[in-house]
């Protein structure tokens, strides 16, 4: 039995919805869709409100996704213009740098005027509704302002995490055909240089890359850059004399607002495309609803402006909600481990929504780092990214949170464009590790290996068996690898690519990622269950688990363990960890081999990526595939070295 933790009462007293308010609006929302979202849709600023709410098949054969499809508007208009009478002097985005010494508040007023003169600025560089854009920037106010300036013209951002290599970034330009590529001299992170110019003319030495006309480069930190004339221009001269007046181009409710690739988790990264209008509507609607938004809130999310979470959770769901949105272009380490603690008191942030990867690692290093802060700002704390392991939510909860916080697990995808399932704060009693029930209007179901659905208590396969408004609507130019992906496993459905458990309660466990369920003795065993009872050993930091050829069993469990600071690895601490695994979950999880790893491999977002240990384990170390959306690429040598069956 997993433990629960009951709704706080005075959190409760002052949020949005208590769990009568969640049981009413959610059978509303499935029941009567286009009622629900008809109204729901009326937050955002329509230049010509929408009659026809929801147009929806996912029939593989005549599969379509519209929203709102009769409605216009402009997403940096609800983002800016529409704040500026009440919220004019409100601090739209707090700038916390790399370095501690840096930061910058902007208000709404200053943004609109700097997202104006910027959409000018492209304008003025031929940039029209419908081309494409790729904005390669470190977290700086400049990101959001350059995403915004694109919405503002209709043109479509590709947003490239700023980590990514020249190839990477060239892959991007190509599939999108960019037309414009906005960087930096260089990037910021733990006190080193990023050589972002460097690697746009590195990209652009590669074929299929000529569709870039001009390059816009914000100088950051001044390191000297090579400016190729006349395609590189910078940003503060383009910039100078631009009018701070220029009219939102209105669009309709599908035009694509961004292409956005995945993680790469599990094999080349899909160029997601979102919609406008059914887009806003639901990460804003969700934004409010999950984080239980408050007009005084500082609200900061870590994740950065290339990933999903940055853009429907740092820029556009709370600028669209008129919140404080703060900006951090540093890491969870630098100068210490106290940093992200230092920055809330700093900002007196309220909401802090951050990943599981960055809680395992700032756990490892002990509690000291996080009482040196105060953190009495805090209300409330979320996770997204990967399931979090119960010891890692106990520690946000009761360090971080000093019980008092309640913690929002939330369960989505780029995909998904938006929150999925999660707590609401206020109406929901968590469990640890669970990302608890469907937010409205989302109906999940879990289906088992041969589709038949599953009532009650289950496991297996996550599907949403109907459309809501944020939902990808393509994959950019493959429309047939996007009905392959999604809605070709099981027609009429979208199939998430997650596993995930249903319990008593209704609430839903996310068991990992279906391709790497394990099949021992023909009992599924999701990695998620095992790598957290790993981790909740104290020796253990981080731990990940895959699947290995096994004579008896079909398939043995191979367990890769990171140890906490100051442990060394053992054949007594291996024994010890398999006979903990065997205790907490039973003998079917026993790992048949534990090991050691100094680093794991991880995506640039921090998720770990098991198709590469899984090569591993299986002794195949040639055909570990793509590793370039690896963040740290040198960690897989010492794990092929030190395999444990060769
Ligand atoms: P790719 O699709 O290219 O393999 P990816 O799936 O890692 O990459 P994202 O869209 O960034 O790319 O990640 C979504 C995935 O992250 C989900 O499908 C799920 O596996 C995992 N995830 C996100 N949030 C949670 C959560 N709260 N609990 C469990 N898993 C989560
Ligand atoms: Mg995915």
């Amino acid at each position: 039995m997993s433990k629960l933790y009951p709704v706080n009462p005075s959190f409760a007293a002052a949020s949005r919805l208590r769990r009568d308010d969640y049981t009413r609006l959610y059978a509303e929302s499935v029941s009567d869709p286009e009622g629900f979202w008809g109204r729901i849709g009326q937050r955002l600023d329509w230049i010509k409100p929408p009659t026809k709410i929801k147009d929806v098949s996912f029939d593989p054969k005549d599969l379509h996704i519209r929203w709102y499809e009769d409605g216009e508007l402009n997403v940096s208009a609800n983002c800016l213009d529409r704040q500026l009478e009440k919220r004019g002097d409100k601090v739209a985005i707090i700038f916390e740098g790399d370095d501690p010494k840096d930061s910058r508040r902007i208000t709404y007023r200053e943004l609109h005027a700097e997202v104006c003169k910027f959409a000018n600025t492209l304008k003025h560089l031929g940039v029209v509704k419908g081309d494409r854009v790729a904005i390669y920037l470190p977290m700086i106010p400049e990101a959001a302002v350059a995403m915004l300036a694109c919405a503002r013209l209709g043109a479509i951002h590709s947003v490239v995490f700023g980590g990514f290599s020249p190839d990477s970034l060239a892959g991007r330009i190509v599939d999108s055909q960019a037309k414009v590529v906005i960087t930096a001299d260089e990037g910021r992170r733990a006190g080193k240089h990023i050589p972002l110019k460097v690697n746009v003319d590195a990209a652009l030495e590669r074929p299929g890359t000529n569709s870039v006309e001009t390059v816009i480069v914000v100088r950051h930190t001044g390191g000297a850059v090579h400016m190729q004339s006349p395609r590189d221009r910078y940003w503060h001269t383009l910039m100078e004399g631009q009018s701070a007046d220029c009219a939102p181009t209105p669009v309709e409710a599908e035009h694509p607002l961004f292409v956005l690739y995945t993680s790469g988790s599990t094999g080349k990264p899909k160029g997601v495309q979102h919609s406008t209008g059914g887009y806003l509507v639901f990460i804003s609607y969700t934004h409010e609803q999950v984080f239980d938004l408050r007009e005084d809130d500082i609200y900061w999310c870590t994740a950065d402006v290339g990933w999903v979470t940055g853009h429907s959770y740092v820029v556009y769901g709370p600028l669209c909600n008129g919140a404080t949105t703060v900006m951090f272009e540093g890491v969870p380490n630098y100068p210490d481990h106290s940093r992200f603690w230092q920055v809330i008191d700093k900002h007196q942030v309220s909401i802090f929504y951050t990943a599981p990867t960055a809680i395992r690692a700032l756990m490892r290093e002990g509690e000291a780092p996080v009482k040196k802060c105060s953190r009495a700002s805090l209300r409330l704390l979320g996770s997204v990214g990967e399931p979090i392991n119960p010891e890692a939510w106990e520690w946000y909860y009761r360090v971080v949170g000093e019980e008092r916080c309640p913690i929002v697990d939330t369960w989505w995808q780029t995909e998904t464009g938006g929150i999925m399932i999660s707590p609401l704060p206020g109406a929901i009693a968590t469990k640890p590790g669970s990302a608890t029930l469907p937010f409205f209007g989302v109906k999940p179901a879990i289906v088992d290996a041969e589709g038949t659905v599953q009532e009650g208590v289950a496991e297996g396969n996550l599907l949403i068996t109907d459309s809501w408004p944020g939902q990808v609507r393509t994959i950019y130019g493959d429309h047939q690898r996007f009905i392959e992906t999604y809605f070709s496993a099981y027609p009429g459905n979208y199939f998430s690519g997650d596993g995930a458990r249903r319990d008593e309660d209704g609430y839903y466990w996310i068991t990992g990622r279906v391709d790497d369920v394990i099949n021992v003795s023909g009992h599924r065993l999701g990695t998620a269950e095992v790598e957290s009872a790993l981790v909740a050993h104290p020796k253990v930091a981080e731990a990940a688990v895959v699947g290995c050829p096994h004579e008896i069993k079909g398939q043995g469990i191979y367990a890769y363990v990171t140890l906490v600071a100051g442990e060394t690895g053992s054949d007594g601490l291996r024994k010890e960890l398999i006979a903990w695994v065997r205790k907490e979950i039973g003998p079917i999880a026993t790992p048949d081999y534990l090991q050691w790893a100094p680093g794991l491999p991880k995506t640039r977002s921090g998720k770990i990526m098991r198709r590469i240990l899984r090569k591993i384990g299986e002794n195949l170390p040639d055909q570990l595939g793509d590793i370039t959306t690896l963040a740290d690429p040198s960690v897989v040598k010492n794990l092929v070295d030190e395999r444990l069956i060769k």
